[in-house]
């Protein structure tokens, strides 16, 4: 598995579910739950055991701002840190402070530290900054969230030795191969072409030997597209975009979106009633999001030890 490379150098394996938990269903359908809550807990594990006699990890998170959603995010990053042994600090400027300048700074500062092995800086940026030309200044080898073009033309150009790789579709495919779901072969098709999810997406899907057909939102026919999917990504940002409709009976489906109303109920880019026809599908919450912070801590100790 090529997209393991990095990790397997380090000592990672892919989680070895139960069977019980591989056959686990949603009530009243045969459609199997893609646990990524258990997966996520499954590498934390490993973090924690293969971090013994090694170099701490260490995570330095910019929160630049008053973003209540940032601050939940992370707030629950550095618990997760914490949980496998691992060092995490949060530098905190608050808006009237967050300049362009003093956001250079701050990175430049920590590209510097070597205790710090990863650093975050949490989007959005307030005050209108530019993100992509401060995103762009982190150090390479720090690049934990992979967002740096450097990380995503290694991926491009299939160096799975050296990329660090987007958290959340790394998060997929470590899904997947838990789930013993091999995408060689099959058809996939990634709605989204986000540079965080979409498009690192469709390029892990091809370096797995799939046959990738990237929607978006100029995509025509969005719905007969989704049919041809053996294994369909939703990453598009719209609450249950994806009904059964647009889902071939038997296909695996992943959904990325998260989604909170106005109770705090969170729910995904999936309809509910998808699970009735796909063999399939992770839940939300419980799905991609655990895994998405699993793959940090996890892309954190890559940093520091390899
Ligand atoms: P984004 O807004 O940057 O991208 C959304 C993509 O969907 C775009 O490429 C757009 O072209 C496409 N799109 C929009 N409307 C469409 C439509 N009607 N039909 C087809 N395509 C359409 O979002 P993102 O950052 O990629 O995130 C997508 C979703 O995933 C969001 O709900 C976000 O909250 C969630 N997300 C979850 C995690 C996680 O850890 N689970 C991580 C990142 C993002």
């Amino acid at each position: 598995m090529k997209f393991w490379q990095r990790a397997q150098n380090a000592g990672f394996k892919i989680p070895e579910l139960p069977t019980e938990s591989r056959e686990r269903t949603f009530p009243d359908t045969n459609c199997v739950i893609l646990d990524g809550k258990l997966v996520a807990s499954l590498i934390a594990d490993q973090c924690k055991e293969l971090g013994k006699g090694r170099k701490q990890p260490k995570l330095a998170a910019i929160l630049a701002g008053e973003d209540p959603a940032s601050q939940v995010y992370v707030g629950s990053k550095g618990k997760s840190f914490a949980n496998v042994g691992f060092a995490s600090e949060t530098i905190l400027i608050p808006s009237s402070e967050a300049s362009s300048d003093k956001l250079i700074e701050t990175i430049e500062k920590l590209n510097a530290d070597v205790s710090v092995s990863g650093i975050l800086l949490q989007l959005p940026l307030p005050n209108k900054m530019d993100e992509a030309a401060i995103t762009a200044r982190i150090k390479r080898e720090k690049d934990v969230d992979g967002f740096l073009a450097a990380n995503m033309g290694l991926l491009a150009i299939g160096n799975f030795k050296d990329t660090f790789l987007a958290c959340t579709p790394f998060g997929v495919m470590v899904l997947l191969a838990a789930y013993g779901i091999n995408p060689a072969g099959k058809n996939m098709v990634v709605v989204g072409r986000s540079n965080i999810v979409g498009k690192p997406m469709a390029l892990l899907g091809i370096s797995a030997d799939s046959t990738v057909t990237v929607a978006h939102s100029r995509t025509k026919n969005l719905p007969e597209i989704c049919r041809n999917a053996d294994i369909l990504i939703a990453a598009v940002g719209k609450r249950a975009l994806i009904t059964k409709e647009f889902v071939k009976p038997g296909s695996v489906v992943i959904d990325v979106g998260i989604h909170r109303d106005e109770n705090g109920k969170i729910s995904g880019d999936v309809a509910a009633d998808v699970r009735y026809i796909a063999s399939a599908l992770t839940p939300v919450p419980g799905g991609v999001g655990p895994l998405t912070i699993a793959m940090l801590t996890m892309n954190t100790a890559l940093a520091a030890w390899n």
